[in-house]
């Protein structure tokens, strides 16, 4: 299923999307923590077009019920109003830990918030996950590799964090998560996968929150000045939803493999002084729960990059961003009809900590999961484009 409803122009004129029906062995009762969110609703989208019974819960901090309203009421649907912090009992198959606010603007609004999230938040779902055998995704995120000095990304690399700095909140948080996922498998056998989510982009991004490809289409379509941050060559690699929600989906239920090798064609680590080396790194780890055969980073349990890995500099994705815009507008380019720029783009300094190049190492998960982005960022652009258009023309932007 490529193209979940809200993903593109349209709105829910049925009163629900055709789900699939699964027996009750195919069946799974699924939880999705910030399912209300970006990347949540898109998930839940995809679970119940699939047929399986889906719970949000979600707190409402950045999402939105208007994300799911097309869901409210289907037999196999429940959203409950519930923050992670809590404790939450419920019975449950499968886990999929995303609740955390994503972007800088909101997980710096109230940082001390965002660590407890992170922390508190993995930790009760884990002891959920724990007490009902359920399996568990870790939504982790790229930033746990803070302004890296490897290029590109491969999941060996530690990262090179700022502990102190504006982004810490998040990427500490999001490390601590990680810690303490591993920490549930290690001691209590929690079946665990963790992905590291490298930028993703897409319809239902909050227009507000200030993220690069959500704020370049919206001033585009205003006709606005671009805002570059800095000179606009850092670079990132962007996601389209969609491919972000098959890996997602593709990692949770690949199962382990029987093959403890599974690293060997890997991107192997550089010989860094003072860093890691293949050794290091893939020394099978002692009294495992499973036996100690798993060597459990060279397998589904191991964390998994996923994002895509064709890399743009800021000002590229702006120059694209402007011809798409102007494709969907199809109108003059909105660069050219704005006042005070000579290329309408406004430059703004950096913020402090911006990591200045990011790029996945994907091997891994193409490897697992047989697993590729199929998006091209024109392509993606436009669907959103099209979308904030939409709402925009009838005034619900
Ligand atoms: P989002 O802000 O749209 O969604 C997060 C959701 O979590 C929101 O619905 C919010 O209300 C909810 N939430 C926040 N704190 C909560 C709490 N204490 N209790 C219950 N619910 C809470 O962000 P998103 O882009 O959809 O990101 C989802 C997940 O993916 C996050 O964990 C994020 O770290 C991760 N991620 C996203 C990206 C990206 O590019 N979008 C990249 C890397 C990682
Ligand atoms: N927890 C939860 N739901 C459950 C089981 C546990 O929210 O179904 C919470 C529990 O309140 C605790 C955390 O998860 O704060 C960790 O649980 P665990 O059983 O691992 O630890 P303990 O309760 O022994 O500290
Ligand atoms: N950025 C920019 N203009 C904007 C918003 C962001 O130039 O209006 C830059 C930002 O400095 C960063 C990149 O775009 O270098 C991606 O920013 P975003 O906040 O989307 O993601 P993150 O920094 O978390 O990867």
């Amino acid at each position: 299923v490529h193209a979940p409803p809200g993903s593109s122009a349209g709105g829910y004129d049925n009163p629900y999307p055709p789900t699939r029906v699964l027996t009750s062995f195919e069946k799974r009762r699924i939880l999705v923590t910030g399912g209300a969110g970006f990347v949540g609703s898109h998930l839940v989208d995809r679970l119940m077009l699939m047929g399986h019974e889906v719970i949000v819960l979600d707190n409402f901090f950045t999402g939105q019920k208007s994300n799911l309203s097309h869901w409210i009421g289907h037999p196999n649907f429940e959203l409950l109003r519930h923050d992670v912090v809590n404790p939450l009992l419920i019975e449950i198959d499968q886990i999929y830990h995303l609740a955390c606010p994503a972007s800088p603007i909101s997980y710096q609004a109230n940082q001390v918030k965002t660590i407890k999230t992170n922390f508190i938040g993995t930790l009760n779902t884990l002891g959920l996950a724990k007490r009902t055998k359920a399996r568990f995704l870790l939504a982790s995120t790229s930033e746990v590799y803070g302004d890296p000095d490897v290029h590109p990304q491969p999941e060996w690399y530690n990262g090179n964090v700022n502990p102190t700095g504006p982004r810490a909140c998040y990427d500490e948080g999001k490390r601590v998560a990680e810690t303490l996922t591993y920490g549930y498998f290690y001691q209590d056998g929690v079946d665990v996968r963790v992905a590291r989510i490298f930028n993703t982009y897409g319809p239902r991004m909050q227009t507000d929150d200030g993220r690069v490809v959500s704020n370049f289409i919206v001033q585009a379509l205003k006709g606005e000045p671009l805002t570059i941050f800095g000179d606009g060559s850092q670079t990132r690699s962007f996601m389209f939803i969609h491919d972000l929600i098959d890996g997602l989906i593709g990692l949770m239920n690949a199962e382990p493999s029987q093959n403890p090798d599974h690293q060997s064609s890997e991107s192997q680590p550089p010989d860094l002084s003072g860093g890691p080396t293949s050794g290091d790194v893939d020394q099978p780890v002692p009294d495992l729960p499973h036996g100690g055969e798993v060597d459990h980073r060279s397998d589904v349990h191991s964390p998994v990059n996923l994002g895509n890995p064709a890399e743009f500099t800021v000002r590229e994705l702006a120059d694209l961003v402007a011809e798409v815009v102007e494709e969907v507008k199809n109108r003059p380019s909105a660069r050219s009809t704005i006042d005070g720029g000579d290329d309408g783009i406004r430059q703004l300094p950096m913020p402090k900590d911006d990591p200045r190049q990011r790029r996945p190492d994907t091997t891994r998960a193409r490897e697992l999961l047989d697993w590729e982005p199929r998006w091209m960022l024109r392509d993606g652009l436009k669907e959103m484009a099209t979308f904030y258009w939409d709402r925009m023309k009838e005034g619900s932007l």
